[in-house]
């Protein structure tokens, strides 16, 4: 079976892993330092926090940033469920803005009349989580601007993004956003088995981010608010969790951060093979902003549907059966029956739909070899001529 995306792990990536294991520390330690390190010079970013998944690192920026149930969190319903469930996880509301479909990332336009809007009504969202959906980035400048004027946070799901690039800037620098969260789930660029991180240039989010990390624990004696009973006390100065990421998956990283760069020229070769092979065919494929640099997280091609959604069904379980395990995403997180049962319905956001109806997400990893490559064209066009 070719899969839509899958881990590419070296002899050396496993020697850094077994390395961990014949250390004497397995848990968050050195090495989860030394991967943090790696991922600030990359994304030339000031702070990084290495936590066990992207969910959490996502549920932690929703508590930095105070969200609670009087919040308001605006996110795009063509992402993973986790972008939008981490507000929830804080009991806040969240609403939804439909997205470009060119790009298929949050619509600016669309942002704005919505922000003009809610302006009117007096109900601002405190928090806006842009997904750079497949790898490439939203408008950040644009978005950034907004954000100024109508004053709300404003965080990155960099999930599919690590080793993309706006106008120059590394995805991860948070130099437009408050915070930029990272997933190393396996068909991610760079995989821990399970993994994320939050960057940030905010001290204090940092502070507030590595607290909220370990239980709400300190153990530094300038850092207790009371006295200390001696050299075992730890003081509890919020409710956190254990969300840490332990050194072994960290040395996974590490080692994979080596060859990110590697990872994501594959991943453009690929792409840009694709649009050779498929320029003729009657579908719609990705269409790139010239001023950005996208991770190549996914491939994704539209197919003409006629309404009911039927032809792509076809096209996949066709492929299914020839061994090309091709995918969708996403479901519009809206429609989901969590989200219908809080009030959202089918048409609701109609671009996202639309576009749900249409999407094919092709085999695109680093390993993925030409005459794979090449299979999935074949009986791609062979199904749909
Ligand atoms: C993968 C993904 C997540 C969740 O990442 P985990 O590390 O699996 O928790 C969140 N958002 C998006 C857009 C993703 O693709």
């Amino acid at each position: 079976m070719i899969p839509y995306g899958h881990q590419n792990i070296s002899e050396e990536d496993i020697e850094a892993v077994v390395a961990v294991l014949r250390s004497s520390w397995l848990t968050q330690g050195p090495i989860v330092e030394k991967f943090e390190n790696a991922l600030t010079d990359y994304c030339n970013s000031e702070y990084a926090v290495a936590v066990n998944n992207a969910t959490a690192g996502l549920h932690l920026v929703c508590r930095v940033l105070e969200i609670g149930p009087d919040s308001l969190v605006w996110v795009s319903p063509n992402t993973f469920v986790a972008t939008a469930n981490c507000a929830r996880y804080c009991g806040a509301e969240v609403d939804f803005v439909d997205i470009d479909e060119s790009s298929y990332n949050i619509s600016v336009n669309e942002l704005s009349k919505r922000l003009k809007t809610a302006n009117e009504l007096g109900r601002l969202p405190d928090l806006l989580i842009v997904t750079h959906f497949a790898g490439q980035p939203c408008d950040l400048i644009a978005i950034a601007e907004l954000s100024k004027e109508y004053g709300f946070a404003v965080v990155e799901d960099a999930a599919h993004a690590l080793g993309a690039q706006y106008e120059g800037k590394k995805i991860g620098s948070c130099h437009y956003s408050d915070m930029t969260v990272f997933s190393f789930h396996p068909v991610k660029s760079i995989t821990c088995g399970e993994g994320g991180a939050i960057t940030t240039n905010n001290q204090d989010h940092f502070n507030k981010l590595s607290l909220l990390r370990t239980h709400g624990l300190v153990h530094e004696r300038k850092l207790m608010d009371g006295a200390t009973d001696g050299p075992w006390y730890y003081e509890q100065q919020d409710l956190g969790y254990n969300y840490r990421m332990s050194d072994i998956h960290a040395a996974l990283g590490l080692s994979q951060m080596k060859r990110l760069d590697e990872f994501i020229s594959c991943r453009r070769e690929l792409a840009s093979r694709y649009g050779e092979l498929l320029v003729d065919m009657p579908l719609k494929l990705p269409q790139m902003n010239f001023r950005d640099a996208s991770a190549w997280h996914l491939y994704v091609v539209g197919v003409q549907s006629s309404g009911s959604g039927d032809i792509r069904r076809h096209i996949i379980e066709t492929m299914h059966d020839a061994g090309i395990g091709s995918s969708v995403h996403y479901i519009p997180v809206h429609i989901q029956p969590y989200y219908q049962a809080l009030g959202f319905g089918a048409g609701d956001f109609p671009v996202a739909e639309q576009y749900y109806k249409e999407a094919i997400s092709l085999p695109i990893y680093p390993g993925l070899s030409r005459e794979n490559q090449e299979f999935v064209v074949d009986q791609l066009c062979r199904i749909v001529n």
